[in-house]
């Protein structure tokens, strides 16, 4: 396949990179900056070389007809991966850094692919389960818990973003459901040549795919990774420092959502649906523990340790269900051990490099 990624540098986008070059797909990668195609390039060199992934810069993602020229190849494309969206709260803070990219950005995404590149057949889009759970109006505990499927929709209003004191992760919410929204009514009132898929992972961790290109890991962490670098291994924290209370409880392996864009891409019966993409429940507890088990001696002191033994969520909480991505896409989960033992082991590398 030919396959355009949008956000190509990014944490999640670098996997789905590998894992589309391995399957011996072809890749071209979108970026916002000169800059960006250098690190990458750097990573992935040898399949640069080799003429499998090329790039194209797309500097402001949110104007009209912004990827036109990015969607024009030959051969031509077969699938789309749009994977860009601000996900970075140091970064970013006003509500239009956040939802102008995301909404805009998902929008002219389909309207170029729409108008300029009909040889595509599927489109497929990172959402997020901030566009399913209902995380204001809805208790996180229940008597029963509630499962969210892809039948939920978070309720959240573009007034909710608006607020004065609207918090990033609210105005973050909004773009993800409206970038999500917005791309279901443009199938359904443009009804292009391709079809959409649309993937809702809660939060991702794992591995950097390149853990080189890191120098500080204040500025160089998306928003996911860095949350446990900064709960977990930053300057000033020790073992009795309190621990950081849990977020969004739910996690994906970044390696196993990067698997769920390949067959997003790949199956024909996914076509049209949304699938969440959830390996279960991790807390911040469990996390630390894991963090404190994987992490050289040295380190250890530096990591809260509040109290070991609760480090399951508290009866009730609030759950999701990925049975539609077992069963139409066949996808597999890694379980926490893994996917925080191995990052902890690079955040060990960068933090004792500081
Ligand atoms: P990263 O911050 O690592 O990557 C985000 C990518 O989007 C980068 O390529 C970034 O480019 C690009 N991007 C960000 N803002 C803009 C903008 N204003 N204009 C153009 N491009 C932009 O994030 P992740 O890999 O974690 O996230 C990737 C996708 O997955 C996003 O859609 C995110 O919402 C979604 N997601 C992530 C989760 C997580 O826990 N990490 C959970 C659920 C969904 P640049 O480097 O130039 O800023």
């Amino acid at each position: 396949l030919r396959v355009l990624v949008t956000g190509a540098n990014g944490y999640i986008a670098q996997h789905i990179l590998s894992t589309f070059l391995s399957a011996g797909h072809s890749v071209r990668g979108v970026v916002r900056s000169q800059s960006k195609v250098t690190q990458i390039s750097t990573t992935f060199s040898p399949f640069v070389s080799s003429g499998q992934l090329d790039f194209a810069l797309v500097p402001d993602i949110s104007v009209p007809n912004a990827f036109d020229s990015a969607l024009l190849s030959a051969p031509p494309f077969d699938v789309v991966l749009h994977t860009a969206s601000p996900f970075n709260y140091r970064a970013n803070s006003s509500p239009a850094e956040f939802l102008d990219p995301a909404i805009k950005g998902t929008t002219s995404i389909l309207q170029s692919i729409a108008r300029v590149a009909p040889s595509v057949r599927r489109v497929v889009v990172t959402s997020s389960m901030a566009a399913v759970i209902d995380f204001i109006g809805s208790p996180r505990f229940t008597n029963p818990p509630k499962t969210y499927t892809e039948s939920d929709w978070n309720p959240i209003t573009l007034e909710s973003a608006l607020a004065p004191d609207a918090s990033l992760n609210v105005i973050y919410q909004t773009s993800k459901t409206f970038a999500e929204k917005s791309a279901w009514q443009f199938m359904e009132q443009k009804r292009p040549g391709f079809d959409l898929v649309v993937l809702n992972p809660p939060m991702v961790y794992g591995p950097l795919f390149d853990p080189a290109v890191v120098r500080d890991p204040k500025t160089d962490l998306g928003e996911s990774v860095h949350g446990i670098y900064q709960n977990t291994l930053a300057p000033g924290l020790a073992e009795d420092s309190p621990l950081a209370p849990t977020g969004l409880h739910l996690y994906v392996d970044v390696r196993d959502l990067a698997q769920a864009h390949l067959l997003a891409a790949t199956v024909p019966e996914a076509a049209g649906k949304r699938f969440v993409v959830c390996a279960g429940e991790l807390t911040a507890q469990k996390i630390a523990n894991i963090m404190r088990d994987t992490t050289p001696a040295a380190l250890r002191g530096r990591i809260p340790r509040g109290e070991p033994e609760k480090e399951n969520m508290p009866e009730g909480a609030f759950t999701a269900s990925s049975g539609r991505a077992k069963e139409v896409l066949g996808l597999e989960f890694r379980d926490a051990k893994e996917t925080i033992g191995d990052l902890a082991a690079q955040l060990a590398q960068i933090v004792q490099k500081e």
